[in-house]
């Protein structure tokens, strides 16, 4: 299997990384439950990950959030342990909508100065989906752009909210994605982007992603307008297969919710966050309230964020047996949790995994 992620981040290569090996020969990993259905799908990874004889010690980390200096904070333990362990799996965390603490995914991406989400998109041998054969990456630019947080009320009745775009954070996604492309053999980097409408702030992220281009001459570089791109990955995916796409923050945000579901939906999408310092391994989707306590949750997306997280690491042969032991439990279809159309509870699917370890 092709890796999911690589451990390159800026100029400096920092592969191989993550995870301080402890005397027992064991790497600590953070380990962030979350809410809702996390803590049920987390322990899915736990016993999958006992049962595979993962070289990895889980160190529980805690990050209700604090108020310092009137902001919202994460509990220093918490900060602690991820910067001390370089990496952490994270299970979802739910957001209170439009009142209450500000969200605290985006306080551990910019904590952390997470800057590259990579969000890659495959579909999975055997599981029937409306498409087959789907490859592509998407990496979104993770720290500014329309989340920069900055809005505020002009006159009553009048909101502004602030799109900020960086040379340096563009920059340093632009290069993650081509130093990505390289280290996982795609070809093409292609920006998505509305420089049309949003001629200076798209339009720097794009000039950058071409004069970024010419240091990586194995690459071809191109563009697209981000309402082409929805059209034409929905109406057929296969022409990206090639490709790693990289851009502004809302636009990935999004764009990657559809294409996660051109391979059988949230339940199967991992993403990875990754920083300098450390990097944040977590299933693209919620909390799942609705589903939570019921034994309905589908780990996979954790499980194949965790994968991801092993690559990062340099636990490939880990990694490539846990992968193909999941692959093998969706191919065979016996026990699937309800969202792909099972029967099963999530121990027991994660128990079907464990079986054809
Ligand atoms: P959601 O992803 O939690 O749920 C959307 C739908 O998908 C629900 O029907 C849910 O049951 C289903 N679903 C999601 N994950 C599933 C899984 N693993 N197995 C089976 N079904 C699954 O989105 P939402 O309901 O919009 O958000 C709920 C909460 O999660 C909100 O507070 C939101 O802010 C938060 N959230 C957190 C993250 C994160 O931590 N990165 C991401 C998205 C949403």
């Amino acid at each position: 299997q092709q890796p999911w992620n690589r451990g390159y981040a800026t100029e400096k290569k920092i592969g191989g990384f993550g995870g301080q090996k402890q005397a027992n020969g064991k790497y600590l990993v953070s380990l962030i439950e979350g809410d809702g259905i996390g803590p049920e799908i987390s322990q899915s990874i736990k016993d999958i990950y006992a049962a595979a004889d993962v070289p990895i010690e889980w160190e529980p980390v805690d990050v209700n959030p604090i108020l310092k200096d009137g902001k919202t904070a994460i509990p220093d333990a918490a900060i602690e342990s991820i910067k001390r362990n370089l990496v952490a799996l994270k299970g979802p965390l739910a957001t209170p909508i439009g009142k209450g603490h500000v969200s605290l995914n985006l306080t551990l991406r910019r904590t952390f100065n997470l800057f590259a989400n990579v969000r890659p998109c495959k579909s999975i041998a055997g599981y029937k989906t409306p498409y087959d054969g789907v490859d592509t990456v998407l990496i979104r630019e993770n720290t500014e752009g329309e989340y920069s947080g900055i809005e505020h009320h002009v006159v009553d009745g009048v909101v502004q909210s602030i799109k900020l775009i960086t040379r340096a954070a563009s920059e340093r996604v632009l290069r993650y994605a081509f130093q990505y492309a390289e280290s996982i053999g795609k070809k093409k980097v292609r920006v998505v982007h509305k420089a049309t409408i949003m001629k200076q702030s798209d339009g720097l992220f794009l000039d950058l992603g071409l004069e970024l281009s010419k240091q990586f001459p194995n690459i071809q570089f191109d563009s697209e307008l981000l309402d082409n791109t929805c059209l034409n990955i929905v109406t057929d995916p296969t022409p990206y297969n090639d490709k790693v796409l990289v851009m502004p923050n809302l636009y990935g945000d999004i764009l990657s919710d559809m294409c996660a579901g051109l391979i059988g939906g949230l339940g199967l999408t991992p993403s990875g966050n990754i920083g300098d310092e450390c990097s944040i391994f977590e299933a693209v989707h919620g909390s799942a309230p609705d589903i939570q306590g019921k034994a309905l949750a589908n780990p996979t997306a954790l499980l194949f964020s965790s994968i991801m997280m092993l690559q990062h690491m340099g636990l490939n042969e880990h990694a490539a047996k846990i992968q193909k032991a999941a692959f093998d439990t969706l191919a065979q279809g016996k026990y699937l949790t309800g969202d792909l159309g099972g029967k099963a509870k999530t121990h027991e699917y994660a128990g079907a995994i464990i079986d054809n370890l």
